[in-house]
């Protein structure tokens, strides 16, 4: 049954909704840890003052005591805390390891039974714990031994939802060999374990490492849960890869020793002069009230407010994937340490991996925080995109223009961008050297094209991916005459480059123009090629299907003169996006791009019965989706065809093709046209 709905993503990232028997949770999600007996904030108050949807407790403890064992097989695990939302339930795994427990101490089947029995919401299996330190061949077995008992346990789940743990140490082989196990085996949430001891030694990058390699393999459809990852400064990050729950006990154990969680790091109360806090707390009180404290009340105080400020910065993490800004969260948080910082460029190495999974379009502007920002997945998306696809490849003169990349290109280099309207590509190609990479002109309102904020002093490591990516672009284009017009922008010191490819450089635009042969004005070309462009962009169509142009006609905007929509006659066909710079196929333009045969990447098939809704105008839902194609990212314009092949609408994707097959709840393609 499925119980996990995707409502957005970003990189890795997804915000979504999980539903328990006690209720639908939404994602990312923090659980604080409770002590079935000397919880010093009642797990009410965890979500009636601090906003907690759902908290986890350690059936271990619950089971190796009289008193409540005794309560919570009669009364049930939420009796017991006094909680009503979801519970989840460790083993007693970390126990385990931590207090060097025999073996014998737990049976593995008899904790999974006990916890359903006391009707847990999330049960966890007895995994092994293996320690950082123990090296490949022990790592190597206790992943082995964990997922055999993951294959006894699954029998025993019963109604109880139950988490299979990703063991394998810091070895990123081994996570995606248990990964590859446990997703056989009907889970129904994947605890990435192991993970406390590198979060103390702040071995982030080792947690980088295993986490990607887990997810690789992990159906689409289960949550991960970054098990003992408390700190709110690694929340971000851990999300951008896709980790869905967490939870800390960190909040108390930082609190006994005196320290205060920040997203920034931890800082010891005594180091401070004043609390740079805005929590109920911190508001209420002075160092020197809090000194005045005994320990313990002092401890508990400090507890609130680890739990004020880990519950905010969960809620910053969903914001932030709903508006599209995960990433610079992500990166801005990694400031805090030195490690952080070096986590979030091994991530970086990954990249390429991560972008298949972001969306194709998204809205957002990218605001430089360092040269990491280059690799943001919108940008590392569309400069593939642009070498893939981009059908114009022989031209006789090539024009390369420096710009910052922040504002409409043809406000900031009107008289060039006018001046190249008027040639057919094989004359003229024209491209902009922003520090994301090198724009072809038809794609300048393509998003991120100018929705990224850059410095105009750039770093050299941002200006060394800005060169190589202009490298790699223009090994693809073959060109006659190359000019280069100097511009006072960040990338002007790319000219050394240009020179190398006998480029001429000019500082005037006049005198540029000059230099090109002269050409008959046609209204018609420039839109014709942008549009030409943006059918090879979006759907693979090559630059030579122009039958399909013809008899076609463009409506401009009066105030920007940008193209709005494309028609035939008074059918429009194509709505050009302003906030993703995409065209959106209307019914007709659909009937188009079937005709000059669109590839099945970019149809998604429906059952029949709903693709009747579909064709009156509802969504499509992922559970009626019976074919998609294994490329089909979210993020695209698409075809929504029924099972005979006959279009009943068109949309927006908003998951992958993995998730479509494997989510059975919610919207798979956001319909903006259909048939009746
Ligand atoms: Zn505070």
């Amino acid at each position: 049954m499925g119980r996990f709905e995707i409502k957005a993503k970003e990189g890795l990232a997804r915000l979504g909704s999980y539903t328990t028997n006690h209720g639908t949770v939404k994602t990312p999600l923090l659980m604080p840890v409770v002590h079935p007996g000397k919880s010093s904030i009642r797990p009410s108050a965890l979500n009636e003052d601090f906003g907690f949807q759902m908290v986890i407790t350690n059936s271990y403890i619950i089971n190796s005591h009289d008193r409540f064992r005794e309560k919570a097989l009669n009364e049930g695990v939420h009796e017991l805390l006094g909680f009503n939302g979801p519970i989840m339930t460790d083993s007693g795994t970390f126990q385990m390891y931590f207090h060097s427990l025999p073996e014998e101490e737990i049976d593995p089947l008899e904790i999974v039974r006990f916890q359903k029995s006391i009707r847990s919401d999330i049960g966890t299996i007895l995994d092994v714990f293996s320690d950082p330190g123990v090296g490949k061949l022990k790592a190597e077995e206790d992943s082995h031994l964990s997922i055999e008992r993951a294959r006894l346990s699954v029998g025993e789940k019963g109604d109880m939802l139950l988490a299979g743990t990703i063991q394998g140490g810091v070895y990123p082989e081994l996570r995606e060999e248990s990964a590859k196990a446990m997703a056989k085996m009907d889970f129904d949430i994947h605890p990435i374990g192991g993970v406390v001891p590198l979060m103390e030694r702040y071995r982030y990058s080792d947690i980088v490492d295993i986490t990607i390699a887990a997810k690789r393999y992990l159906p689409p459809n289960r949550p991960v849960h970054l098990f003992g990852c408390g700190h709110p400064m690694f929340f971000a990050q851990a999300a951008l890869l896709g980790c869905d729950f967490f939870d800390s006990a960190s909040y108390a154990k930082f609190a006994d020793a005196g320290r205060m969680l920040f997203p920034t790091g931890t800082v010891h109360l005594k180091n401070l002069r004043e609390l740079p806090c805005s929590c109920p707390i911190c508001s209420a009180n002075s160092i020197e009230s809090l000194m005045a404290l005994s320990e313990e009340e002092r401890a508990i105080e400090l507890m609130k407010h680890n739990l004020y400020v880990s519950a905010a910065e969960m809620r910053n993490v969903r914001q932030a994937i709903s508006e599209g800004n995960l990433f610079e969260l992500a990166s801005m948080r990694a400031r805090s340490h030195p490690t952080l910082i070096q986590a979030f460029r091994v991530m970086i190495k990954h990249i390429e991996e991560i972008t298949k999974e972001s969306p194709v379009s998204n809205t957002s502007a990218i605001l430089y925080t360092g040269w990491e920002s280059l690799n943001h997945p919108s940008i590392v998306g569309f400069q593939n995109r642009i070498n893939e696809r981009y059908p114009f490849r022989k031209t006789n003169n090539l024009i390369l223009v420096p710009h910052l990349g922040d504002r409409p290109y043809s406000e900031t280099a009107k008289q060039i961008t006018n001046a190249v309207r008027r040639y057919k590509h094989d004359e003229v190609i024209l491209v902009f050297v922003t520090p994301m990479g090198p724009v072809p002109w038809e794609y300048e309102h393509v998003h991120p094209a100018q929705q990224c904020v850059f410095p105009k002093e750039l770093d050299s490591i941002s200006l060394e991916i800005a060169l190589n990516r202009l490298q790699t672009t223009l090994q693809q284009i073959t060109f006659e005459n190359a000019y280069w017009l100097s511009r006072e922008t960040p990338t002007e010191v790319l000219q050394e480059y240009a020179v190398n490819i006998d480029a001429v450089c000019y500082s005037s635009v006049e005198d540029l123009l000059d230099s090109l042969p002269v050409m008959e004005p046609d209204d018609d070309r420039w839109w014709k090629r942008k549009i030409q462009g943006l059918f090879a962009y979006q759907w693979k169509i090559p630059a030579d299907q122009l039958f399909m142009l013809k008899n076609l006609s463009a409506a401009f905007s009066r105030t920007t003169g940008k193209i709005r929509y494309i028609k035939s006659d008074d059918d429009i066909l194509f709505t050009l996006v302003p906030t993703t710079g995409l065209l959106a196929p209307t019914i007709s333009g659909a009937e188009l791009l079937l005709r000059s045969g669109i590839t099945d990447q970019y149809k998604v098939i429906m059952d029949n019965e709903a693709a009747e809704f579909v064709a009156k105008g509802k969504s499509a839902l992922t559970k009626f989706v019976t074919h998609v194609h294994p490329e089909l990212r979210s993020g695209e314009e698409v075809l929504i065809m029924n099972s005979e092949n006959t279009l009943v609408g068109v949309g927006r994707s908003l998951l992958s093709s993995s998730e479509m097959q494997s989510l059975q709840r919610g919207v798979a393609v956001q319909t903006r046209h259909s048939l009746q």
